[in-house]
């Protein structure tokens, strides 16, 4: 008998007003039932919003450094439970225990930068044009906060959110996807062993379209912080618009590797390996696309296809498996549905894979395996869309410049990649490249927590997560003046 979960609301633990459920699945043993979660509705919301508005006024008053202190200790529960996260997020959402390590370690590395930004915060002091005047800035807290994750990083992401809400001084609604709700469960149980106060967290589980969109039109709910896809995102946003309210989106890629023919070929084969089929080619910053200069491309073809063939796919907590299954049964459709148009795309030619995975162990979970198209055109439709899978696609250039052209062709902006021996070339590509992440011989994926991530065009909306840019997103600016004259002074008018 499954275990039955609860929504969080108010520091209790509590039954949906529906009194329904859902269950949820190991992707890579579909008939292992990992829990039932609470299938909730609108009026949890709207209990959830008024708690994290009554919390919010206790929260805001505790200084920073104190709200650091209780953060700390969650980083240090995190690093006591790392292990038994992992396997939870492994067998919640398939990739490998060595991903899911990295996923719980970057909720680590977030919390301790958050944490001392308690005693940072900073704000500026400016010259005022006028004597006897002082300028500076503060930052405010915004509120309640709305958090809605994805299922890819379930530990990662929503850190990369509540941390910098807590520490600016925030209350918080979060609603995790409904694959991965297990690890937010336990997130949340850090957080309130931690010392995180009743109301200042709440959780919700249920589907986007009732809970998730129940929180982003929520009165009390100040600012939407969203991860997922753009098509979510820009309901999202026009939704936030009609409220004027603050939103920030983090949403899908179509990420590419640039090959120049004088590069360590074995290297970028390595890079693009783990860009391409790391967490089974779903990541928002995955390798979709290898851009390879003509004079290069049979030797990476042929080392790429050597070393893919040998990757092994199974469970995600075996030891020995490389690339676990993909997330659920529609996703494996998906991919499969944009294999078939890759097939019958001009000139596009599989290389490899294209099928699902189902021999041995592997006949119980969403398996795919990896699959390489080559010659391939900027106008493909598997050029441009994010299949969000284990497929990517050759595509030759003549030159440094056509490389430019081709990489940027894409709706998408979100973590390019480059290898080259030659350091005018690699400059040259990180002024060109329009996306917010470029890396120089090193693959699309490899965020750190304390760097500004986040991307251009369809990707985003204009604001970065992590590092110090992720507290302009959950504080607001207040600008003071301080008149030490004692007489009216006029900004622009009193010149002398
Ligand atoms: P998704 O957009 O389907 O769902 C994301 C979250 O939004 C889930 O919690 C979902 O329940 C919720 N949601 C869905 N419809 C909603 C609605 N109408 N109103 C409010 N909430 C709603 O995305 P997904 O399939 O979970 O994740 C994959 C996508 O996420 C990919 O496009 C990927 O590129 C993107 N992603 C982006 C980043 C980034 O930082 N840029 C990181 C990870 C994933």
């Amino acid at each position: 008998m499954a275990t039955k979960f609860k929504n969080f609301i108010n520091g209790k633990w509590v039954e949906p007003d529906s009194g329904k459920y859902f269950e949820n699945i190991n992707p890579a043993s579909k008939t292992e039932v990992l829990g039932v979660f609470p299938r909730s509705e609108s009026s949890d919301v709207e209990k959830a919003a008024q708690a994290a508005e009554n919390a919010f006024e206790k929260w805001k008053e505790v200084p920073a450094p104190k709200r650091g202190e209780i953060i700390l200790k969650a980083a240090q529960l995190l690093i006591e439970k790392k292990e038994e996260l992992a396997r939870i997020a492994t067998r919640e959402m398939g990739k490998i225990l060595m991903e899911t390590r990295g996923d719980v370690q970057e909720g680590i590395d977030t919390a301790i930068y958050m944490a001392g930004e308690g005693r940072r915060l900073f704000g500026q002091t400016t010259p005022s044009e006028l004597r006897n005047k002082f300028a500076m800035t503060v930052r405010a807290p915004v509120g309640v906060v709305g958090i809605i994750t994805p299922w890819n990083f379930p530990v990662a992401i929503p850190t990369w959110k509540i941390f910098p809400a807590l520490i600016c001084g925030n209350s918080i609604v979060f609603k995790p996807a409904t694959d991965t709700p297990e690890s937010a469960i336990r997130l949340v149980e850090i957080l309130t062993e931690a010392g995180i106060p009743d109301g200042v967290i709440n959780l919700i589980f249920g589907s986007g379209s009732d809970v998730g969109k129940a929180i982003i039109t929520h009165p009390k709910i100040n600012l939407i912080s969203f991860t997922g896809s753009s098509e979510t995102g820009r309901f999202i946003a026009s939704e936030c618009g009609k409220r004027l309210k603050k939103c920030a989106l983090e949403m899908g890629g179509k990420n590419a590797q640039i090959i120049i023919d004088d590069a360590d070929l074995d290297l970028a084969v390595d890079g693009a390996l783990w860009g391409a089929f790391g967490t089974t080619g779903q990541r928002c910053t995955a390798t979709s696309r290898l851009i390879v200069h003509k004079k290069a491309l049979d030797d990476f073809s042929h080392k790429l296809l050597e070393r893919t063939k040998k990757i092994i796919i199974g469970n995600g907590l075996d030891q020995d498996t490389q690339m676990g299954p993909l997330i659920n049964e529609p996703q494996r459709e998906k991919v499969h549905n944009y294999v078939g148009i890759g097939k019958n795309e001009d000139k596009a030619e599989l290389l490899m894979g294209g099928e699902p995975h189902a021999e041995g162990k592997c006949s119980q979970g969403f398996f795919y395996k990896p699959t390489i198209f080559t010659n391939g055109n900027p106008g493909m439709r598997i050029a441009q869309e994010e299949i969000f899978g284990p497929v990517v696609l050759i595509m030759p250039v003549k030159d440094f410049d056509e490389a430019i052209k081709v990489i940027n062709n894409t709706q998408y902006g979100l973590s390019s990649s480059i290898y080259t021996k030659d350091l005018n070339l690699a400059f040259k590509a990180v002024e060109k490249i329009q996306s917010g992440i470029v890396y120089v011989n090193s693959p699309t994926i490899g965020a750190e927590s304390h760097l500004p991530f986040g991307g251009v065009k369809d990707t985003g909306n204009g604001h970065r997560e992590a590092g110090v840019t992720a507290i302009d997103i959950f504080s607001e600016w207040k600008t003071v003046y301080i008149d030490y004259s004692g007489r009216l002074q006029k900004a622009q008018i009193d010149t002398e």
